[in-house]
């Protein structure tokens, strides 16, 4: 039996399409290998978020073409980021990364159902067990998970936000949901086989069911005004693409379907389900209703990751944020209000074209603002096909970047350590992620690390922990 090995880089999502991809190769016939020697199908599941990431994949791949050279029938894939174009068939783009050696085969991810007729035009001899009119779409794909008691279930793909600096609305296209039943149906069979945590995934998941393709496609049904979703009047058009300066929308009048779909997976409590998360909202489209749903739904953790990119608001507008810094801070006000304890965390990008040290330090005093508990940072590099490479000066030299990330990093630390040091003695609920013998670690409802021994087989459960020490970025303790 042939064998595949798949590297995966990058965020949740592209290891949520992972599971479906295995999926999919194990119904052509594929079985999983140990390593990339023993496979004859090897795929990379890319990231381009930063040129550090398409790197990494670049490295890889050098490796392989030695072994392609002494294995001439393996077969060597791309998908994920860094395939770029509307099409997977005949486009420039995908013509430049097949001309790169050692690659066979390139397709968007949302293409994973004519994986069989694709390899096929590689490998004529090749049998597919499955038609592409067997599997309508990606979503159609049952994920083969990689772990059973905590996982991904996506609810969008694609993103209609836009943002100068990202290629993932051409990566992936246009914003779609999928239905809501479908998306209730695959957790509740989650939860079924075992699953305790579930993670909702998307670009922007709190647009769930209000881009201009749900509306259009009537994928889940919405009563009410047709949101202000002014950002879908076409790409690059300047400022007619942004929203109003506090990100206002016209009045909805009924209830979001992502508040609808937290409630619906919510009720999988009498299942069995225990932990509801999700990842991650936009600011534009998060709102206070959302914020509540924390303190009113059981499973709903007290960890929102709410992604800011700068704290300035010339700079917001030239990422093409869509909101303010004073619409965000009155957000994380919110959300203290009404989840005093919520943990937050946030991402935020050090030295984008034309950020000042005055504009940079805005970001540093929102940090301190909305003390975050955690914050994903970035030194600015451009991604070529996106609106910043094309139009806006790389000018904030190297090593500036480098210092302003620095600052943001220790800023972050401090905050954090206090953030930490607040779980002292305290006894903590967590899930169990890893054990390496008597080693585990896992993870609380305020999504910190915590690590303690244990001689039990614990992998998958819900155990109490006392902190006994804490440290900057993680917790320790004893068994309880
Ligand atoms: S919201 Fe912006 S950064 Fe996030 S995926 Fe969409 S375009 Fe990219």
């Amino acid at each position: 039996m042939n064998k595949y090995f798949i590297n995966t880089y990058g965020c949740q999502m592209n290891y949520s399409d992972t599971e479906r991809l295995s999926a999919i190769l194990e119904q052509l016939g594929y079985a999983p290998a140990q390593t990339e020697n023993e496979a004859d199908f090897v795929l990379f599941n890319t990231c381009s978020i930063r040129q550090k990431a398409e790197d990494r994949v670049y490295g890889q791949m050098r490796k392989l073409v030695r072994m392609k050279r002494e294995r001439p029938n393996l077969l060597v894939g791309i998908t994920g980021c860094m395939v770029r174009e509307s099409s997977t068939i005949n486009s420039e783009e995908q013509d430049k990364l097949l001309k790169q050696e050692p690659v066979d085969l390139v397709f968007k991810i949302d293409d994973l159902p004519k994986l069989g007729g694709l390899i096929k035009e590689v490998q004529p001899d090749f049998k597919t067990p499955i038609s592409e009119g067997d599997l309508e779409s990606y979503f159609h794909i049952a994920p083969k998970r990689e772990s059973k008691v905590q996982v991904w279930v996506p609810i969008q793909t694609g993103c209609d936000k836009f943002c100068t600096y990202c290629i993932v609305p051409f990566a992936r296209g246009r914003e779609t949901s999928r239905p809501m039943q479908k998306i209730v149906d695959e957790c509740a069979a989650a939860v079924e086989s075992g699953a305790a945590e579930i993670t909702l995934l998307g670009q922007t998941v709190d647009s769930y069911g209000i881009s201009v393709q749900d509306k259009l496609g009537g994928r889940v049904k919405i009563d009410g005004e047709i949101p202000n979703v002014v950002f879908n009047q076409g790409i690059f058009k300047g400022e007619n693409m942004m929203a109003s300066s506090d990100g206002a929308r016209q009045k909805e009048t009924a209830e979001r379907p992502f508040v609808t779909l937290l409630k619906e997976i919510d009720k999988l409590k009498a299942k069995g389900l225990k932990r509801l998360r999700y990842s991650s909202p936009h600011p534009q489209d998060f709102c206070e209703e959302l914020i509540i749903l924390h303190k009113e739904l059981d499973t709903l953790q007290p960890w929102i990751h709410l992604p800011v990119q700068s704290g300035n608001n010339k700079v917001l507008k030239d990422m093409r944020r869509t909101y303010t810094r004073e619409h965000y801070l009155n957000l994380i006000k919110l959300i203290k209000k009404h989840v005093p304890d919520c943990a937050i965390s946030t991402d935020i990008i050090a030295g984008f074209p034309g950020e000042t040290e005055e504009e940079f330090m805005e970001s540093i005093d929102l940090m301190k603002e909305m003390e975050c508990d955690m914050a994903f940072m970035a030194q600015y590099s451009p991604r070529r096909g996106t609106y910043s490479a094309k139009h806006l000066k790389d000018d904030v030299p190297k090593e500036e970047k480098a210092r302003r990330f620095h600052m943001l990093n220790d800023t972050l630390t401090e905050i954090s350590r206090q953030k930490y040091a607040q779980f002292m003695g305290q006894t903590v609920e967590v899930l169990v992620e890893r054990q390496d013998g008597q080693r585990c670690s896992g993870r609380t409802p305020h999504y910190k690390e915590v690590f303690f021994n244990s001689g039990r087989d614990l992998v998958g459960k819900l155990v109490s922990v006392k902190v006994t020490k804490t440290d900057n970025f993680f917790l320790k303790g004893e068994l309880v």
